[in-house]
C-alpha cells in the first residue's frame, strides 16, 4: 500500500508558484518533531477556473522537492474527481480522491442490497466499537436508509477505483469523498460507509466525510465545539474498528476537507489523534492565493490599487464567484466593505480586514471569504498579476511558509 504515512497534509496552489514555500512550511514541522507527507491538491474545478492542467501540478511538486531536496514520499492529489475527469490525472497523480456526492441518495439495485446485509449481518442491530461508551443502536428503518444513501456510491466508488487500478502501474492513495453533500454523516453512517468500501473491495486510505458544523472558506469553523470533538473521536475509533473487521488497509485515516483556517477546531484534532495514537490527512486549499493576494495588496500603491481592482470586480460578479461554493460559504453582503472605504484609508485596512487575524479588530470573514474565491480573477489578469506576484516573491513566499506552518502544521500535528 502507497506510503501516505501517519501524517499528512494537502496543500493547494491555485496558480502553481508557491511549491517551494509551502514545502519549506512542511519542513518546519519535521524540524518540530512531526514527519508530515506533502500532498499537492488540486480539484479539476479548479483547474477549469484558472484554465490549469494536472500536469503542472507535478511539475511544480517535483521542482520544489529538487529545489529544497526533500527525501521523503510526497504525493499529488487529483481531488474531487470521477470517472469522467480521471483520465487527464492518471499519467500524473499518485492520490485520487474520487468523489461520490453526485451518487449519495440514489438507490442500488435490490440484489445487491441483499448481498451487502448479509455481508453486514452480525451489525445489523447494534455495534460495540471499542473506546465509545454507548452502543451503536440501528433499526431495520434506518439501516434501510444508510444502504439507500451510501450503497451506490460506494459502487460508483469502485468503478473508479477499478479503473484507475488498471490504468495505473505505480502505487497510489485512494480517497473517497463525500464532504460535498448537504448532511453530515454520523459516526454510525461512517461504519455503514466503510464497511460499503469492504464490500466492493475498495482499499480506501483516507475517508473523507463531511462534518457537523460549517467549513467555510478561509475562516474559522463554525459550530458546537464539543459536538464537534466527540463526532471527530467516535469516527477516529470507528476507523480503528472497521478496518480490522472488514480487512481494510491498515494506514486507512480520516481526511478533514478543511477549506483553510479552522483554528478552533485544529488543537481539538491535534489532542485525539495524540491520545488514539491514530493518523490523519488535512487538506487546506486555497489560502496560498489568500496569502498572495494579502501580500500584494499591502507591498506598496501598484499591488494596493491592483487589490482594490479584484475586490470591486468580485463585488460586481458575486454570484458567479460564489455559486460553485453553496455550502461552504456565509457571506452577509451588508457586512462586505465598500471599495471607497479602502481607497479612503489606504492599504493597511485592507490588508487587515483580510489577513486571518483572530484579535484584529478590522479582520472581516465576510470580505475574506469573497476574496478567497476571487482567484478567477486573477487567472484572468493572467501577465498583470504574475508580475506581482514576481514583484513581491520574497515577502509571498515567507507570508506563504508562516501561514501554513504556524496556522495550520503546527496547530494540527506538532505537539
Ligand atoms: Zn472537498
Amino acid at each position: 500500500m502507497a506510503g501516505l504515512g501517519k501524517y499528512s497534509f494537502g496543500t493547494g496552489d491555485r496558480f502553481g508558484k508557491e511549491g517551494e514555500a509551502q514545502l519549506r512550511a512542511v519542513l518546519q514541522a519535521w524540524e518540530n518533531g512531526a514527519e508530515v507527507t506533502p500532498v499537492w491538491n488540486k480539484s479539476h474545478r479548479e483547474h477549469e477556473t484558472v484554465n490549469s492542467k494536472p500536469h503542472l501540478v507535478r511539475e511544480e511538486a517535483n521542482a520544489a522537492i529538487k529545489a529544497l531536496n526533500f527525501s521523503g514520499k510526497y504525493f499529488v492529489d487529483a481531488d474531487h474527481i470521477d470517472l469522467k475527469k480521471v483520465d487527464a490525472y492518471l499519467p500524473v497523480s499518485n492520490f485520487f480522491t474520487i468523489d461520490v456526492a453526485d451518487y449519495i441518495g440514489k438507490s442500488a439495485a435490490e440484489k445487491e442490497k441483499d448481498e451487502f446485509l448479509k455481508f453486514i449481518a452480525k451489525f445489523q442491530q447494534k455495534i460495540n466499537i471499542p473506546g465509545i461508551q454507548s452502543e451503536f443502536k440501528i433499526s431495520e428503518e434506518e439501516l434501510d436508509e444508510i444502504l439507500e444513501t451510501f450503497l451506490f456510491a460506494a459502487k460508483k466508488a469502485s468503478e473508479v477505483y477499478s479503473y484507475i487500478e488498471e490504468n495505473k502501474s505505480e502505487e497510489f492513495v485512494v480517497e473517497v469523498s463525500m464532504d460535498e453533500v448537504e448532511n453530515p454523516q454520523t459516526p454510525e453512517e461512517l461504519f455503514f460507509v466503510l464497511a460499503t468500501f469492504a464490500f466492493y473491495e475498495i482499499p480506501v486510505n483516507t475517508i473523507a466525510p463531511k462534518f457537523t458544523g460549517r467549513f467555510n472558506k478561509g475562516i474559522d469553523y463554525e459550530g458546537d465545539l464539543e459536538k464537534f470533538s466527540k463526532e471527530f473521536e467516535e469516527d477516529l475509533l470507528v476507523l480503528d474498528f472497521a478496518k480490522k473487521e472488514f480487512g481494510l488497509p491498515a494506514d486507512l485515516k480520516l481526511s478533514i476537507h478543511s477549506g483553510s483556517d479552522k483554528f478552533s477546531i485544529y488543537p481539538i484534532m491535534n489532542r485525539l489523534i495524540k491520545k488514539h495514537n491514530t493518523g490523519l490527512h488535512v487538506k487546506t486549499a486555497g489560502t496560498t492565493w489568500v496569502e498572495e493576494i494579502n501580500v500584494i495588496a499591502e507591498s506598496g500603491e501598484d499591488g494596493f490599487e491592483f487589490a482594490l481592482e479584484i475586490y470591486e470586480e468580485a463585488l460586481n460578479r458575486f454570484d458567479e464567484l460564489t455559486s460553485p461554493y453553496p455550502d461552504v460559504l456565509d457571506i452577509d453582503k451588508s457586512k462586505l466593505p465598500k471599495v471607497a472605504e479602502f481607497r479612503n484609508n489606504g492599504c493597511e485596512k485592507m490588508a487587515k480586514a483580510l489577513r486571518h487575524n483572530q484579535e484584529e479588530p478590522l479582520f472581516n470573514p465576510h470580505f475574506r471569504q469573497l476574496m478567497h474565491c476571487a482567484y478567477k480573477l486573477a487567472a484572468e489578469k493572467d501577465e498583470n498579476f504574475f508580475k506581482f506576484i514576481e514583484k513581491y516573491r520574497k515577502s509571498i513566499e515567507e507570508a506563504v511558509t508562516h501561514n501554513l506552518y504556524e496556522k495550520h502544521l503546527k496547530r494540527v500535528f506538532v505537539k
